[in-house]
């Protein structure tokens, strides 16, 4: 069932028409679905039953309070990559045991401070880490639960800026030196190693580099296991890729077969942190038609929402769907344009080449699989303020996150003393 749909005419998500939530809320805004976000995570939870596994949200795709809560209703543990994810997260509900810390350069305030909150897993990325930590862990008289990430050197086939499990990426410890690594965590006395974390990349559509990556992780826990080490927990992590255009990402059930097949016997508890894969496709972003500027070589649709709305198509090559929110008849005729914002770059762009029916001042356009790495990813670039976020479930919707009027962005800053305007 598709959460966002024409229904009369009109682009609706869920029971409530995008066009009502423009004239409320103003254009551009981001929009999630209740619903396709409850049916994103029962997908994992029915694909889990009965195997000994847990879900941990990687909320670094989308961090609303409100999508953390939902899930975090629903049973999600959350992937936090800072001490402000953290913080989210416990305001949003999430127990602290349920909370994964990842990164690759965590600083000692932030261990101090996720260990103080009590945080359930930390998933280390160096031997300088497990020292630090080590060293965090013993000032508190506590000892932490941590896993080791490696690194196995599998190409996740996806884009060179969200592959992450490689030699030459920065993350997790080269899978050939894991072993030495696990040995010093074993010698610190404040660190509890517990098992071992992966995560190879993003917008995964093919399962091959998950078989890969298991298998080299679970030839590896076996020796660990020689060493002496106990390894109860095995973090698969996230990764699973989306629906963008074309592409054809295998459903939970299949990736969890394969998970499955590949640890069977093996005796692990298993963690999985998806992000984009729960809420991608739940989450549109609105944007209205400014001016259409025809031009010898194509035409240019402005529209009010930008690349600092919406980075992706900018930073990753990122295609995303755009459609008319008020419906073209069947027989429309189209026309070949650039649907661009109105930023000061010529990198300021949400699609190009595309083929839509001629639009006019004051039409509103809706950027489809908009719901990971969208709002998270905004900034207030040429002084526009962060673009709201809203949530609708079934015939109701809340603004989640309000738009910051500029007064609110100019009153956040200070002049240096010797700049205070002069009294008159
Ligand atoms: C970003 C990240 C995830 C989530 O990745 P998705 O592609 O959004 O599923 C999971 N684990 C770690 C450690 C991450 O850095």
């Amino acid at each position: 069932m598709s959460f966002f749909a024409y229904k009369g005419g009109e682009m609706h998500a869920e029971g409530v028409a995008l066009a009502v939530i423009a004239a409320q809320v103003g254009t551009p805004f981001y929009c999630y679905s209740a619903g396709a976000l409850r049916a994103g995570w029962q997908e994992f939870a029915d694909a889990i039953k009965g195997m000994k596994a847990s879900v941990a949200y990687a909320m670094k795709a989308n961090s609303n309070l409100a999508v953390i809560r939902l899930f975090g209703e629903m049973g999600a543990g959350a992937d936090i990559v800072s001490v402000g994810e953290m913080k989210r997260a416990l305001a949003a509900g999430i127990p602290a045991q349920r909370i994964i810390y990842s990164g690759v350069g965590k600083k000692p305030s932030e261990l101090m401070a996720a260990l103080e909150a009590g945080v359930g897993q930390i998933n280390v990325e160096s031997s300088a880490e497990l020292e630090t930590l080590n060293a965090v862990a013993g000032q508190l008289g506590l000892k932490a639960d941590i896993t080791i990430r490696v690194n196995p050197d599998v190409d996740a086939k996806t884009h060179a800026k969200i592959t992450t499990g490689r030699k030459e990426n920065k993350f997790g410890i080269d899978i050939d030196l894991a072993r030495e690594a696990f040995a010093l965590a074993g010698r610190l006395p404040n660190l509890n190693v517990v098992g071992v974390a992966m995560h190879i990349g993003s917008q995964l559509t093919s399962l091959t580099p998950y078989r890969d990556a298991i298998v080299r992780v679970r030839e590896l826990i076996g020796q660990l296991r020689e060493d002496g080490h106990s390894i109860e927990r095995f973090d698969i992590g996230g990764g699973l890729g989306i629906v963008y255009a074309d592409e054809k990402p295998p459903s939970i059930a299949e990736f969890m077969a394969v998970v499955a097949r590949e640890t069977e016997g093996l005796g692990c508890e298993l963690s999985f942190e998806p992000g984009r894969r729960l809420v991608g496709e739940a989450g549109v972003l609105v944007g209205e038609v400014i001016l259409v500027k025809p031009g010898s070589a194509k035409t240019f649709v402005i529209v009010d929402a930008a690349m600092n709305d919406l980075i992706r198509p900018t930073l990753y090559e990122a295609w995303h769907d755009i459609l008319p929110v008020r419906q073209p008849r069947p027989d429309a005729a189209t026309i070949r344009c650039d649907i661009v914002g109105p930023i000061c770059e010529s990198g300021d762009f949400l699609a190009q080449n595309r083929d839509l029916p001629p639009l006019v001042a004051g039409d509103l356009v809706m950027v489809r699989s908009a719901g990971a790495y969208g709002a998270v990813m905004a900034s207030s670039y040429n002084s526009r303020p962060l673009a709201p976020e809203v949530m609708v479930d079934g015939t109701r919707f809340a603004v989640t996150r309000p738009r910051p009027t500029v007064e609110d962005m100019i009153s956040a800053e200070r002049l240096p003393p010797w700049m205070e305007p002069k009294k008159a």
